[in-house]
């Protein structure tokens, strides 16, 4: 993104107030951000067929793009009386049926005889055997009456390349659809591109053979050939990549450099009690990864540590060593968790582990009475309270530490950048910062992503643990699988039965799994009792059927996901989970990490519906994407039955989500790469890196003549984020 200066974008020749309110709607406020809309993707030539040529590809499935101009348009009926919209389409080879089964009204209305369209679908075979196009998906190439140099007809000869703009229902109101914004930018480009500056160095663009900014803006809109839209692509994913590490080396340096920290001694007499008190030896990991952290303690500038461990490897133990090691130097500790059931469970647990160490913990969440509150309150102000465990609570602006010097975050893919810097923030020196995390990041992604974090790995599970058993179901297995968790119960074990529940779809999820929470409490498990736990609940009432579950007074708890992360009752050793097909991998595997706690073999079973690859099918408007989302989501089962490594799933996820969204801006605070993919682009990311980090060292503050622009644009690129770096 560009943000050198900023014109107005109403003054962009075809745009004008209108049309400006409405680029406004979706963020784009400037000739600059218009410059940086860039396509989607680009009418791909090698998928323009002839109409002649499409009757051969029906057999191959996949989708196809015929360019040609609107030949008749008309109604008609089906034999039960349903209305349908018959659109034909004539290329110099041929003519071509598109039919419309829905909002029929108003696709008659959206086409004109004479127009010049792109359409794109999987060609089939109607009961005559005449190829036809069904819910096609439509790009308007040229009205009937525009004038318009290019020569449509000619297109597959000339090479041009077509970029393709996303758009919505307001945007195509306002004359904003694909062909809108090829104009609009069309002319943005011709008459205002020097409203850009090139913000960086002519060096650094020679020494990684990168395109100027004029250019690579200019050919990503409309290249001559792919070779010149890569080369582009190349240039503005460089820019990404730079001023992310830039951020990047600015942190490291921060945090390693300046700022100074608390010096803490290890003076063990605390955590020797602990060690003694415990009923299980640690792992060697676990060892290891304590001294790593009290290492750390020691030196005088702050931690900033990542521990990494699949779940279940046990790392709220480590975490409460290094909260010891503070307390004995005199400091406050404190623990954020995303949810408040988390919150309560590490309070409970933690309380248990210290219960013959004089230790004063203490918890803070949102639900919790006035008076209660004001008391912890008052507890952290005066520095009583040694352990405050909370949620997102720990971090509003009344809560005042009399000297915290450690800070643990939890599950931390749950919160943002800004969120872990400003607990950091409550201390009144800079505490140490420990971030625990149970997905696994690839080892050349976290130093990229976390490039101011140091990693600790726990990789050794407790001794003793089975692997979890694993298997897909259907639902006409539902009887067996009760049989079966019958029998478990009456050895003695508990189960979860989880459902998804999505935003979207609240209600009707929500219904679902009360529906068969009283189906299963009353019909299939009368003699044991089932428990029912979801996000509507208040705070005791969740917090008192965790407690139950854990003292195994309820057998079997049917929830929603809200037990997704953390939960931690080893008895527990049967998962299922319905509709699987509708959970992430990660999530799944997030899941599953509820059983296999203890010494007791496990077993986790995905339920999913065995119609689901036709049902998918059927309602999709696009069967190309279909078919790749039930092949998406098959790979993801078999994966979960396949292993239960956490590295192996985060790296298939990864496959299948692509990197953009495995790392989603919201969730882990990072800038959102709109262009590049931190593993696919890791080359050049790493030539990102180098320059990003070789300026930081030369120019620390970026005041230097030549380093002026990139100071902006970082500045620009960062506006949200710049409270927590301190650039000069
Ligand atoms: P996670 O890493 O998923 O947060 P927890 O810290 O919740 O895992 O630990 C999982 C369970 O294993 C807890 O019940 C914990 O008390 C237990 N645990 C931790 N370390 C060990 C160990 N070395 N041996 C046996 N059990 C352990
Ligand atoms: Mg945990």
């Amino acid at each position: 993104m560009n943000g050198q200066s900023s014109t107005e974008i109403q003054y962009v020749k075809g745009v004008g107030p209108v049309r400006a309110a409405v680029l406004r709607t979706i963020g784009v406020d400037s000739l600059q951000k218009l410059l940086y809309y860039f396509p989607y993707d680009y009418l791909d030539r090698s998928r323009i067929t002839k109409i002649k040529e499409l009757p051969k590809l029906v057999e191959a499935g996949n989708e196809v793009t015929v360019i040609g101009s609107v030949f008749r348009t008309e109604l008609k009926y089906t034999r039960n009386r349903k209305k349908m919209f018959f659109l034909t389409i004539k290329d110099e080879t041929g003519y071509l049926a598109c039919v419309f089964y829905g909002a029929v009204e108003w696709f008659q209305k959206a086409f004109e005889v004479g127009e010049i369209l792109a359409i794109s679908s999987v060609p089939e075979l109607d009961k005559y055997n005449r190829v036809q196009f069904i819910h096609p998906e439509f790009d308007r190439l040229k009205t009937k009456d525009e004038e318009d140099e290019t020569d449509w007809n000619s297109l597959l000869h000339t090479g041009a390349i077509i970029p393709k703009y996303s758009s919505g229902e307001e945007l195509r109101n306002a004359g904003l659809d694909n062909r809108g914004f090829r104009r609009i930018l069309r002319n943005a480009i011709n008459n205002n591109i020097n409203s850009l500056t090139e913000h960086l160095p002519r060096e650094i663009l020679q020494r990684n053979t990168l395109l100027d900014i004029y250019s690579s803006i200019k050919m990503i809109h409309f290249p001559k050939s792919y070779t010149e839209r890569d080369h582009a692509l190349r240039r503005l994913k460089f820019d990404e990549l730079f001023y992310f590490e830039l951020l990047m080396a600015f942190r490291k340096r921060e945090l390693k450099g300046e700022l100074k920290g608390i010096q803490f001694k290890i003076l063990r007499s605390k955590t020797v009690k602990l060690k003694e008190s415990l009923a299980f030896e640690l792992t060697d990991a676990q060892k290891r990864v304590i001294k790593e952290i009290h290492n750390d303690m020691m030196q005088p500038v702050p931690m900033n540590r990542l521990l990494q461990g699949d779940v279940g490897s046990g790392k709220t133990i480590v975490a409460l060593f290094a909260m010891l090691t503070a307390i004995e130097n005199g400091y406050q500790c404190a623990l954020m968790a995303p949810t408040e059931i988390l919150a309560e469970q590490h309070w409970q647990s933690i309380k248990n582990f210290l219960k013959d160490i004089p230790v004063n913990i203490r918890l803070l969440v949102g639900g919790q009475k006035k008076k209660l509150r004001d008391d912890v309150l008052e507890d952290v102000r005066r520095g009583t309270a040694n352990i405050v465990i909370g949620t997102h609570a720990l971090i509003q602006e009344h809560v005042h530490f009399a000297n915290l010097g450690f800070v643990v975050i939890d599950e931390q893919h749950r919160f943002g950048v800004s969120q872990r810097a400003l607990l950091r923030e409550k201390g009144r020196q800079n505490p140490d910062v420990l971030v625990m995390t149970a997905t696994p990041i690839p080892r050349t992604l976290s130093l990229t992503v976390y490039g101011d974090l140091d990693v600790s790995v726990i990789d050794e599970l407790p001794k003793g643990r089975k692997e979890i058993r694993t298997a897909v179901r259907f639902d006409k297995d539902k009887t067996k699988i009760f049989n079966f968790v019958r029998e478990e119960v009456k050895k003695g074990r508990q189960a979860y039965v989880v459902y998804p529940l999505i935003e979207e779809s609240e209600k009707i999820d929500l219904k679902a799994a009360v529906k068969e929470f009283e189906y299963l409490s009353s019909k299939i498990f009368p003699e044991y009792t089932v428990g029912l736990l979801h996000g509507r609940l208040s705070s005791e009432e969740k917090d008192e059927l965790m407690q139950r579950f854990k003292k195994n007074e309820i057998q079997i708890l049917v929830a929603t996901t809200v037990i997704e992360v953390g939960i931690d009752v080893p008895n527990a050793t049967i998962m299922i989970i319905e509709n699987a097909e509708r959970f992430g991998l990660s999530q799944l595997h997030q899941l599953r990490g509820r059983v296999g706690r203890g010494a007791e073999q496990s077993y986790c079973i995905l339920i999913t519906d065995e119609n689901f690859t036709k049902r998918t099918l059927q309602l999709a408007t696009n069967r190309a994407k279909a078919h790749h989302e039930v092949d998406v989501t098959k790979k993801r089962l078999e994966t979960m039955v396949n292993t239960n490594d956490g590295f192996v799933i985060a790296e298939v996820d990864l496959e299948l989500r692509g990197a953009g969204d495995y790392f989603g801006t919201r969730q882990s605070g990072l800038p959102g790469f709109r262009l590049a993919n931190i593993i696919s682009d890791a080359d050049l990311l790493t030539l990102a890196r180098k320059e990003a980090f070789d300026i930081v060292e030369r120019d620390p503050h970026l005041v230097r003549s030549e380093h002026k622009n990139i100071r902006k644009e970082f500045e620009f690129v960062f506006k949200d984020l710049l409270s927590l770096v301190r650039v000069g």
